[in-house]
């Protein structure tokens, strides 16, 4: 890790397995981008990942691999950032239990992210129905039976997201222009620890607004797992090819040489990230100048260098698992230093050691 670069920035993403292009243009590149910035610390949530599914872990490491290898072939560096497994931080654990103590529980039951996390539980539960209809069963559901269906890592779980934050003294986490609630927490926590111990021990991390572009599912809504509707990376180009064919367009366009509205076209937002001249591509769509099959051949030209080129870094990952130890090890030997530090200044202040 590039130990010159002073401001801090820690980020986490929970072990899904492989990750699709949403992941990839939502967070993963804005990965690759900021370890050049900061002093990155990046690690896979594995235990976040318990908190919804502790009952089934029989692919979690697995995941946990997959995604690493995919994040390592994005270009994430272990040169410049620490990449590295939570659980491996037993660090984590303990401070996670110790900022628990001065966590009222009424910041926790109001907490968005508690109510996001049920509904993630609900998608799960209601796989491939529409938000609204797992939102709409939700509120049926009895406090009895909201209780029965979390347990106390769930509730606890900002206070464990606060943690990953805090222990590395994060200045910046990256957050999405919606999800500053999820950080929120994590300021209180630190303001809060600050107030009744009178220290200044933990920073209160600021959120860093980035711009990711609009990736829809093949199908036009947002790209998810649970939607069937995705390109994953380290997808097969031919298997891509074939996805890119089945491309949602616009529905009103019947001929070729039909005038079309780009702006509802799958294809088109696929065309923004891929294709430096998008905007004559919106021209010739409007104009009916060109046919949606040759549209969708272009954009797969237009992907396929990139896919295959992403496709070798990670059969290269995946081939030398020593090489995926070793960095993992290391990743998690810098993140245990530097949360073994705020860990021992917790304690002291907390009157423990
Ligand atoms: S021509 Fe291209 S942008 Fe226009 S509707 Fe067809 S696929 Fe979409």
């Amino acid at each position: 890790m590039d130990h010159t670069k002073e401001k801090i920035v820690v980020s986490g993403m929970r072990p899904t397995g492989r990750l699709h292009l949403g992941n990839y243009f939502g967070a993963l590149r804005n990965f690759v981008d900021l370890q050049n910035k900061y002093k990155c610390y990046f690690f896979v949530a594995d235990l976040h990942a318990l908190t919804t599914a502790a009952e089934n872990t029989d692919d979690l490491a697995a995941n946990s691999e997959q995604m690493v290898i995919d994040w390592l072939a994005a270009g994430v560096d272990p040169e410049k950032c620490a990449i590295f497994i939570q659980s491996h931080v037993p660090q984590v654990s303990e401070l996670t239990t110790l900022l628990g103590m001065i966590t009222p529980l009424g910041w926790l039951l109001r907490n968005p992210t508690y109510k996001e996390q049920l509904n993630e539980l609900f998608r799960k539960k209601y796989a491939g129905q529409e938000d609204k209809v797992a939102a709409e069963k939700m509120a049926m559901l009895s406090e009895a039976e909201l209780s029965e269906m979390s347990s106390f890592g769930f509730l606890g779980y900002p206070v464990l997201m606060a943690t990953d934050i805090l222990i590395h003294k994060a200045a910046y986490v990256p957050v999405g222009q919606d999800q500053t609630a999820h950080m929120e927490i994590a300021r209180d926590i630190a303001r809060r620890f600050n107030d009744i111990y009178s220290t200044d021990t933990l920073f209160e991390p600021k959120p860093l607004f980035t711009s990711v572009p609009k990736v829809p599912g093949l199908d036009g809504r947002k790209m998810s797992k649970s939607y069937g509707n995705t390109i994953d990376l380290g997808e097969d180009p031919a298997a891509v090819r074939k996805k890119v064919m089945s491309m949602f367009t616009d529905p009103n366009k019947q001929r070729a040489n039909d005038p079309a509205n780009p702006e509802g076209c799958t294809v088109y937002a696929f065309h923004k990230i891929y294709n430096p001249d998008y905007q004559k591509r919106c021209e010739e769509c409007k104009a009916g100048a060109l046919g949606c099959v040759a549209c969708k051949k272009h954009l797969f030209e237009l992907m396929e260098k990139e896919i295959t080129e992403f496709n070798k870094r990670r059969a290269f990952y995946e081939s030398d698992k020593a090489l995926l130890n070793k960095i993992l090890e290391r990743g998690a030997q810098q993140a245990r230093e530097s949360a073994e530090a705020t860990l021992k200044e917790v304690k002291k202040v907390m009157k423990l050691l």
